[in-house]
Formats: C-alpha cells, sequence, structure tokens
C-alpha cells in the first residue's frame, strides 16, 4: 500500500453545493444522499487544458473528463440529462472562477467589442426544476418522457457537422459542371446515406427520451424494444413524444438571454448565451 500522502488535506475540495435542475430522478445511478446538495470542486490545470482540445470537446470527452474530475458524485457523466450538464458546468466555471463571467459582445451595429460581466449565480437560479413530467397517452399506453442526455446531444451535435460538411462538399462541386455530369450518382448516393443516418440517429435519439413505457400488463424499459417499437407507430405518436421531448429538454430562453448596450455607440442587442461547450461547434 502507498503510504497516504501528507499534503493530501491541502487537495481542492468542493467549493460549491448545487442541485441539479432535475433533481437526479432520471439518474438512479447518482447516490440518493448527495442529490440535494452535489459538491462542485475547481478545475485543475489538466482540467483546464482538456477544455481547450476542440476534438475532445466535440465528441464529449472533455465535458464527461470535466464532470468526472470536479463533480466526483457523479459516477456515469454521460447518462445526464443535458440541462443538468448545463447547470453542472456553470457551477464548475463559478467554483474555479468565481460568479462573474466575462464575455465578449461585438456589437452588431459598430462592431466595436467590449467586455461584460455576467453573474453566473443569476443565471443558475433561473434554471428550471424539472418536476413532474406528462406523460404521453396512446391508447392503453403511458409513455413516460425524460430530458435529452449529454450523450445524445454530442451524438447529435456530430452528425449534424457531418452533414453540413456533406453539404459543403455537395455544394463546392455543383459548380463544377463537367464533376456533376461524371459524379452525379455518387453525390446522389452521398446525400442520401446522410440523410438517412440523420434519420435514424433521430429515432435514436426519441427511444433515449422514453424513459419507460408502461402497458396494462407491465413497464418496458429496454431500449431496443421501445425502438422497434417507435419504428411501427403512426408518426403522429412520435410528433407528439418528439414535442414533449423538447420542451422539458430546454432551458428557458430569459435564464441566458441578455440585453447588452454598446458602450460606442448605445446600441442595445439580445443575447443568448451558449452554455454547453459542445455547443460551440455547431453553432453559426
Ligand atoms: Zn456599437
Amino acid at each position: 500500500m502507498t503510504p497516504k500522502n501528507p499534503l493530501s488535506k491541502y487537495f481542492r475540495k468542493p467549493s460549491l453545493y448545487i442541485k441539479l435542475p432535475t433533481g437526479g430522478k432520471f439518474n438512479p445511478e447518482i447516490s440518493q444522499t448527495v442529490l440535494d446538495e452535489i459538491g462542485v470542486c475547481p478545475m485543475t490545470a489538466i482540467d483546464e487544458i482538456s477544455l481547450k482540445n476542440p476534438d475532445a470537446l466535440l465528441n464529449g470527452e472533455a465535458l464527461v473528463g470535466l464532470i468526472k474530475s470536479c463533480v466526483p458524485d457523479i459516477p456515469n457523466p454521460s447518462k445526464l440529462s443535458n440541462i443538468d450538464v448545463e447547470a453542472l458546468y456553470l457551477a464548475i466555471q463559478y467554483a474555479t472562477y468565481g460568479s462573474d463571467m466575462t464575455h465578449v459582445h461585438k456589437c452588431e451595429k459598430c462592431e466595436e467589442q467590449s467586455d461584460f460581466n455576467i453573474d453566473i449565480d443569476y443565471i443558475l437560479n433561473r434554471f428550471p426544476e424539472i418536476e413532474k413530467v406528462d406523460p404521453v397517452i396512446w391508447n392503453e399506453l403511458t409513455i413516460n418522457i425524460r430530458p435529452v442526455t449529454l450523450d445524445s446531444v454530442t451524438r447529435l451535435s456530430i452528425i449534424e457537422l457531418e452533414q453540413k460538411k456533406v453539404v459543403a462538399q455537395v455544394k463546392a462541386s455543383a459548380n463544377d459542371e463537367e464533376y456533376v455530369k461524371q459524379e452525379e450518382t455518387s453525390i446522389a448516393r452521398t446525400l442520401y446515406s446522410s440523410f438517412r443516418k440523420i434519420a435514424q440517429l433521430n429515432v435514436d435519439l426519441l427511444s433515449n427520451v422514453i424513459d419507460n413505457i408502461e402497458t396494462p400488463e407491465e413497464t418496458i424499459t429496454d431500449n431496443e424494444m421501445i425502438r422497434e417499437f417507435l419504428n411501427n407507430i403512426p408518426t403522429d405518436v412520435v410528433n407528439d413524444i418528439n414535442t414533449r421531448a423538447k420542451d422539458i429538454s430546454q432551458r428557458p430562453k430569459e435564464a441566458t438571454q441578455f440585453e447588452f448596450v454598446c458602450p460606442e455607440c448605445e446600441h442595445k442587442q439580445q443575447v443568448a448565451l451558449e452554455v454547453n461547450p459542445v455547443n460551440f461547434f455547431t453553432r453559426g
């Protein structure tokens, strides 16, 4: 056994305790005893560096690693609801740098850049508490919905980015008539397979927002069975599930919407802050 490091009592400790917006009710793997007060530690130097790696950020590794490091009470961060991840990410920023966050804003009118201070505490307090989610009732089934997970959001971001690349490629080659003549079928095939991928992913994502389905006899939680079910029901039911899931997965706009007044030209602009670092790459 290695001797206990006498320095360990100086190691970082939680400097902030928060409650998850969902209260952790969709994550039975989190210990019940910590749910009301989840400790959040400040970042280490390694955490900070890993957040600067674009590849790790895009595939979600950076965020998962960050939560594992700073919020040890969470055993499997990729299973968390995305809204909980957003709250934790802000809380980690808070624990590391304090409540003031600097946001650089470029005025849309005069293009002057200025720094604004944003209070993280204020944003965190405006996160919703996701209490009870109304199920979708269809025939004699009760379809219980949960908010979208970090894992789903990450996969969607990656596919969306791929999709954008495919479209950009096709657009670029469309200007070359000779190329288009020769490659027409291959372009069509590329597009088709790309759209199929998205369609399949949408079914995957939808199956992930179904927590369980209650039949008169039993409760189904098996993801494969739920996916098969989704592939065999009318589209309007799918749309209902989709709408319900979207409603509960998004943080209210006002939580992260701010009005900036340009100090140069006094132009006012509403800006929505991006909270999830994964989205930095897929936006715009
Ligand atoms: Zn301005």
